[in-house]
């Protein structure tokens, strides 16, 4: 006989407590199964099989699977496509509910409402619920109902609308006996999912009281490591948002800011779809020749550019994948301003190697680079690397750590000149500015 049960779906809030959907999955009264599903549609495009993500994921939900297996209970671990793999489990278990955390990202969100189709028609009810941020969707607007598209009225907001109400954690702990006991079910290796090891060591969950006291001195030095490096757990789910902001809250007002960011970003792609799709925020934006240079991207990706700062930056992101905040700004807008390549090709770039890729973030970050995204860096702000250096790393030893050869004669030397590509740049930016004005 099948057993009655309810699935808790886990995504990208890898963990078991303080989790939204797992507590009203487990307070529901039949007895829970949790399942992570190692997407095909997302893994079959991965063409690098060494991939840290699936790796940081894979560790991730094997350290759940163990939890619930102290507990006596298993855990599905299944391989295949959502909607093949929703159909198996039909067939094994009698669904009674399906209980997951909401996701912004449009694929995202077409997957859910695809599988909440076949939910109803099987009579299951499917329910998805807050989790990943504090404030969601359409929860925080201006008077006149509309979504922000700036960033200092939205923080405003988002600060007045916190209490004590949002930041409470969801006691899952409490009713863990409600998960089902069961044989356990032996989960794939990371082998069998097609992919292999890659020895990366993944930053550990950051609780440092002097990083969050220091963080507003220190975090735009790429050097001294002022930052949280708590990206990727944000993104996968292995830290619990309302945990993280009660604790920063009295620490640090800085980073309490900068987890605004992060759900502005979350935000503005819930309400404007199209920019997670490549459209630019600013439509007229759009109207901007790119050189599109495949050479000099090569150059860029690779940080052969001649400028130290930007091939430390990028040099960072190929061997670790990470490259700090105030680096992802240099590197991008070098090159959308410098070069005058599309920013969907950085975008793009970025996405394949950053551990803490993240659809929201990375296109806000994008589009604040190039100019053309909500509440973005103006198009005649352009980044003069030489300068940044200067303040931002003034001893070179972010340089030094990542380009050692900076001073060496064999040293590439700069691709273009900044003062001529800063003028091409203006030219570019104002003349398709100014033709849609015309135009329009
Ligand atoms: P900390 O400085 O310790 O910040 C703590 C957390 O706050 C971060 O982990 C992140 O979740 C959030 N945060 C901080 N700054 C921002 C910001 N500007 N926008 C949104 N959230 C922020 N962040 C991503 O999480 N994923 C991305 O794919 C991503 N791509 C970016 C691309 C570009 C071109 C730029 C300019 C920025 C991008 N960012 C992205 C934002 C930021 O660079 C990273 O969040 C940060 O560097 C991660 O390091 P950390 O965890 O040490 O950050």
């Amino acid at each position: 006989m099948r057993k009655r049960v309810n699935i808790c779906w886990f995504r990208r809030d890898l963990r078991l407590r303080d989790n939204a959907a797992l507590y009203y999955a487990l307070r529901e009264g039949h007895p829970v199964v949790a399942l992570f599903i190692f997407d095909r549609t997302i893994l079959d495009k991965l063409r690098d099989k060494a991939d840290r993500r699936v790796e940081f994921i894979f560790h991730a939900v094997m350290e759940m699977y163990d939890g619930l297996a102290a507990m006596g209970s298993p855990m599905e671990v299944l391989y295949g496509e959502p909607m093949e793999v929703f159909g198996r489990l039909m067939r094994k278990y009698e669904i009674m509910g399906i209980f997951a955390n909401g996701d912004y990202e449009p694929d995202a969100i077409a997957r859910d409402s695809a599988i909440e189709a076949i939910a109803k028609e099987a009579g299951v009810r499917f329910s998805l619920y807050k989790d990943q941020v504090m404030f969601e969707k359409t929860e925080i607007v201006k008077d006149d109902g509309h979504a922000y598209s700036v960033f200092t009225p939205y923080c405003k907001r988002w600060r007045s609308m916190l209490s004590d109400f949002y930041l409470k954690s969801y006691p899952t702990a409490s009713y863990f006996s409600n998960f089902l006991q069961d044989e356990l079910i032996a989960p794939p290796t990371l082998e069998e999912l097609g992919f292999k090891k890659t020895n990366s060591e993944f930053p550990p969950i950051n609780r440092s009281r002097d990083m969050f006291r220091q963080y507003g001195d220190k975090r735009d030095y790429p050097a001294v490591g002022g930052t949280s490096r708590l990206g990727v757990h944000l993104r996968f789910g292995t830290i619990s948002i309302r945990e993280l902001a009660r604790y920063v809250m009295e620490i640090s007002d800085k980073f309490l800011n900068e987890l605004i960011w992060r759900e502005f970003y979350q935000m503005i792609l819930w309400n404007f779809p199209e920019v997670g799709q490549g459209r630019a925020f600013k439509k007229e934006y759009e109207n901007i020749v790119w050189r599109n240079n495949e050479e000099e991207f090569d150059r860029w990706c690779k940080g052969q550019t001649g400028y130290p700062i930007v091939d430390a930056g990028m040099r960072e992101l190929n061997e670790t994948g990470y490259m700090h905040n105030r680096v992802r700004m240099i590197t991008a807008s070098f090159l959308t301003k410098h070069l005058l390549i599309d920013w969907r090709w950085g975008e793009a770039y970025f996405a394949g190697k950053l551990l803490d890729f993240d659809l929201a973030s990375n296109n806000g970050g994008w589009q604040w680079a190039a100019g053309c995204g909500c509440d973005a860096a103006p198009y005649f702000r352009i980044f003069n690397p030489y300068l940044q250096t200067k303040k931002f790393d003034p001893q070179l030893d972010y340089v030094r750590e990542w380009v050692p050869e900076w001073a060496d004669l064999d040293y590439p030397a700069p691709m273009v000149d900044h003062e001529w590509a800063r003028k091409r740049c203006l030219e570019a930016y104002s003349g398709a500015l100014r033709v849609l004005r015309q135009n329009g």
